[in-house]
Protein backbone atom coordinates (compact mmCIF):
# COMPACT_ATOMS: atom_id res chain seq x y z
CA UNK A 1 0.00 0.00 0.00
CA UNK A 2 1.30 3.76 -0.60
CA UNK A 3 1.56 6.11 2.08
CA UNK A 4 -0.89 8.44 2.06
CA UNK A 5 1.56 11.20 4.12
CA UNK A 6 4.98 10.57 1.67
CA UNK A 7 3.74 8.46 -0.85
CA UNK A 8 5.95 5.69 -0.21
CA UNK A 9 5.00 2.15 -1.25
CA UNK A 10 4.91 -0.29 1.79
CA UNK A 11 4.40 -4.37 1.96
CA UNK A 12 0.41 -4.56 2.35
CA UNK A 13 0.44 -5.80 5.67
CA UNK A 14 2.47 -2.88 7.23
CA UNK A 15 1.05 -0.61 9.90
CA UNK A 16 3.39 2.10 9.65
CA UNK A 17 5.10 4.13 6.95
CA UNK A 18 8.43 2.49 6.29
CA UNK A 19 9.95 5.40 5.27
CA UNK A 20 8.38 8.66 7.54
CA UNK A 21 6.56 6.17 9.94
CA UNK A 22 3.19 7.97 9.40
CA UNK A 23 0.25 5.32 10.31
CA UNK A 24 -1.21 3.56 7.49
CA UNK A 25 -4.71 2.89 6.92
CA UNK A 26 -5.81 -0.92 6.70
CA UNK A 27 -7.23 -1.87 3.50
CA UNK A 28 -10.33 -3.01 5.78
CA UNK A 29 -10.81 1.15 6.08
CA UNK A 30 -13.71 2.51 4.22
CA UNK A 31 -13.15 5.02 1.64
CA UNK A 32 -14.47 8.03 3.58
CA UNK A 33 -11.44 7.48 6.38
CA UNK A 34 -9.06 8.92 3.46
CA UNK A 35 -7.41 12.28 4.44
CA UNK A 36 -8.72 12.19 7.70
CA UNK A 37 -6.03 10.53 9.95
CA UNK A 38 -4.31 13.48 9.21
CA UNK A 39 -3.69 15.20 12.64
CA UNK A 40 -3.65 19.09 11.35
CA UNK A 41 -6.83 18.00 9.17
CA UNK A 42 -9.89 18.94 11.60
CA UNK A 43 -8.58 21.73 13.78
CA UNK A 44 -7.92 24.93 11.80
CA UNK A 45 -11.87 25.60 10.31
CA UNK A 46 -13.15 26.08 14.04
CA UNK A 47 -10.48 28.05 15.64
CA UNK A 48 -10.90 30.27 12.50
CA UNK A 49 -14.67 30.99 13.20
CA UNK A 50 -14.17 31.99 16.60
CA UNK A 51 -11.33 34.66 16.32
CA UNK A 52 -13.01 35.86 13.44
CA UNK A 53 -16.05 38.60 14.65
CA UNK A 54 -13.81 39.35 17.62
CA UNK A 55 -10.43 40.35 15.48
CA UNK A 56 -13.11 42.25 12.47
CA UNK A 57 -14.12 44.46 15.93
CA UNK A 58 -10.77 45.25 16.90
CA UNK A 59 -9.58 46.46 13.25
CA UNK A 60 -12.71 48.46 13.08
CA UNK A 61 -11.89 50.81 16.09
CA UNK A 62 -7.95 50.67 15.00
CA UNK A 63 -9.74 51.82 11.44
CA UNK A 64 -11.36 54.69 13.22
CA UNK A 65 -9.37 55.72 15.37
CA UNK A 66 -6.34 55.99 12.54
CA UNK A 67 -9.17 57.87 10.75
CA UNK A 68 -9.69 60.21 13.76
CA UNK A 69 -6.04 60.98 13.91
CA UNK A 70 -5.82 61.86 10.43
CA UNK A 71 -8.46 64.01 9.94
CA UNK A 72 -6.86 65.84 13.36
CA UNK A 73 -3.71 66.17 12.18
CA UNK A 74 -4.70 67.39 8.92
CA UNK A 75 -7.18 70.30 10.33
CA UNK A 76 -3.89 70.83 12.47
CA UNK A 77 -1.49 71.46 9.91
CA UNK A 78 -4.06 73.49 7.81
CA UNK A 79 -5.24 75.82 10.65
CA UNK A 80 -1.13 76.01 11.83
CA UNK A 81 -0.17 77.13 8.26
CA UNK A 82 -2.98 79.23 7.57
CA UNK A 83 -1.69 81.11 10.85
CA UNK A 84 -4.40 80.29 12.91
CA UNK A 85 -3.54 78.55 16.59
CA UNK A 86 -6.53 79.24 18.74
CA UNK A 87 -8.90 76.79 16.76
CA UNK A 88 -5.85 73.75 17.90
CA UNK A 89 -6.70 74.30 21.32
CA UNK A 90 -10.48 73.42 20.79
CA UNK A 91 -9.54 70.66 18.31
CA UNK A 92 -7.18 69.26 21.18
CA UNK A 93 -9.64 69.21 23.70
CA UNK A 94 -12.39 67.43 21.66
CA UNK A 95 -9.59 64.72 20.35
CA UNK A 96 -9.17 64.65 23.91
CA UNK A 97 -13.21 63.78 24.92
CA UNK A 98 -13.13 61.53 22.06
CA UNK A 99 -10.44 59.56 23.08
CA UNK A 100 -11.90 59.50 26.98
CA UNK A 101 -15.18 58.06 25.35
CA UNK A 102 -13.92 55.68 23.35
CA UNK A 103 -11.55 54.27 26.36
CA UNK A 104 -14.37 53.94 28.10
CA UNK A 105 -16.08 52.21 25.55
CA UNK A 106 -13.31 50.04 25.10
CA UNK A 107 -13.85 49.05 28.90
CA UNK A 108 -17.28 47.65 28.59
ZN1 LIG B 1 5.31 7.74 4.56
Amino acid sequence: MICNKCGQENQDDALSCGSCGHKLQSSQSGPGQLGFDDGGYVEPIPMLHEAGPATRRKTRKHVEAWAVALLAGGAAYGLSAAELYWPLFVLAGAAMAYALLRGLNWKG
